[in-house]
């Protein structure tokens, strides 16, 4: 077993458009000496009528990337940020562990870019599966056959919908079971075989329209649902010398969580409400089970702490991300934020700075027949 922290990282987006052109304060400093992350307390709103204290913050995580200014030379790229624990990441898993990367943060803080990015600018989940391709290729353990599958679901108003399913439509809502062998798993979900990168490419983008097409017609729902990619890479390995097959399967999740924001209680009415609260539900309950394992009691204690007392099941989504959370998983988290909300980034930070009392223990997921 390998016990370990959650890794968490932060990444300051630039200014859009929009914020450009109001000229906007910039609220975030980061040393990338110390890793360390200072939110500025912004200058007074004399407009404002609610006048409040607010004092300068600091955060240090196991990671600060600065990619606000481009011309800074400490400008983090997507390049950066996927060679500084992606490519760990792979590693791991080629190790035969299991990993979970989740991006959590506000709506429009960049965390679909830090994911999965754009045709110029690939995120983490591109690079990753690139990479896998290119090491089955050019560096193959001897005696080894290798297996990809890849699944791509969403969590919406507490369902599931399959983003890979050759038809879906709203009423198609897959269940979630557990078994002591798989785990947690969604049943009747699409795993699909892939053979190369381009493969892959073609499902991200069956999976991320068939996201966007709902979005236009329920308002919004990249910002309201949240998006897990899952790649499984099974490796059978056949010794000649002791007529073994050693099986080692890992999983790699990767996860484009709904906004922060949507975790506070909303003054929308109607259909958004029903929908906020719903979210809230997966979020909040994401909030009070990182709560849960950050505890330090929980990693004084020589007796395992109940397992009730963290309340995974309260949640379709926490109780999906059980393992990655709280279990067989090396985990890690970027905090994504805007660089001049000042509150919503506090929150963010804080949620950050409490993931980093977690720790899991993941294994080697190995099998071996004679
Ligand atoms: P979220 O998924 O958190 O709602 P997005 O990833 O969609 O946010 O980002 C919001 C906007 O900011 C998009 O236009 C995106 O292209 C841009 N953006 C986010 N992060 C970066 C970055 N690191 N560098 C440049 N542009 C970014
Ligand atoms: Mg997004």
């Amino acid at each position: 077993d390998d016990a370990g922290n959650v890794k968490v990282v932060v990444r300051c987006r630039a200014f859009v458009r929009r914020e450009k052109e109001k000229g906007t304060q910039c609220l975030i400093r980061m040393d990338p000496a110390t890793n360390k992350t200072t939110l500025l307390a912004p200058v007074e709103d004399t407009e404002s009528s609610t006048r409040r204290a607010y004092e300068d913050k600091e955060f240090v995580f196991d990671k600060s990337f600065w990619s606000h200014d481009e011309a800074d030379p400490y400008y983090a790229h997507q390049e950066d940020v996927y060679r500084s624990f992606g490519e760990e990441f792979l590693d791991h898993n080629f190790n035969g562990y299991h990993t979970c990367i989740f991006a959590y943060g506000q709506t429009g803080s960049g965390k679909s870019y830090t994911m999965m990015g754009s045709p110029d600018n690939p995120g983490l989940i591109p690079r990753t599966c690139e990479e896998l391709f290119e090491r089955i290729r050019d560096e193959p353990t001897p005696n080894t056959s290798y297996h990809v599958q890849v699944s791509y679901f969403e969590v919406y108003n507490e369902h599931v919908r399959d983003l890979l399913a050759a038809r879906t439509s709203p009423s198609m809502y897959l269940k979630i079971r557990e078994s002591p062998k798989d785990g947690v798993y969604v049943q009747g979900l699409t795993e699909t075989e892939v053979k190369s990168y381009a493969d892959v490419e073609r499902l991200m983008r069956i999976g991320d329209s068939s996201r966007t097409t709902a979005s236009t017609k329920m308002n919004d729902t990249s910002s309201r649902s949240h998006a897990v990619f899952t790649i499984r890479l099974k490796q059978i390995t056949h010794s000649l010398l002791s007529d073994e097959t050693i099986e080692r399967t890992a999983r790699m999740r990767l996860v484009d969580l709904a906004g922060s924001e949507r975790a506070k209680s909303t003054e929308a009415t109607g259909q958004r409400l029903k929908e906020g609260g719903q979210i809230n539900k997966s979020l909040t309950t994401l909030g009070r089970v990182i709560a849960a394992l950050a505890d330090p009691k929980r990693q004084n204690s020589k007796g395992r702490r109940p397992k009730e007392v963290v309340p995974f099941r309260d949640s379709v989504l926490t109780w999906l991300l059980k393992d990655s959370l709280g279990g067989n998983s090396k985990t890690a988290m970027v905090a994504c934020i805007a660089p001049s909300d000042y509150d919503e980034t506090l929150s963010t930070l804080r949620y950050a700075d409490q993931a980093k009392r977690i720790r899991t223990r993941a294994s080697v997921n190995q099998d071996c027949m004679s």
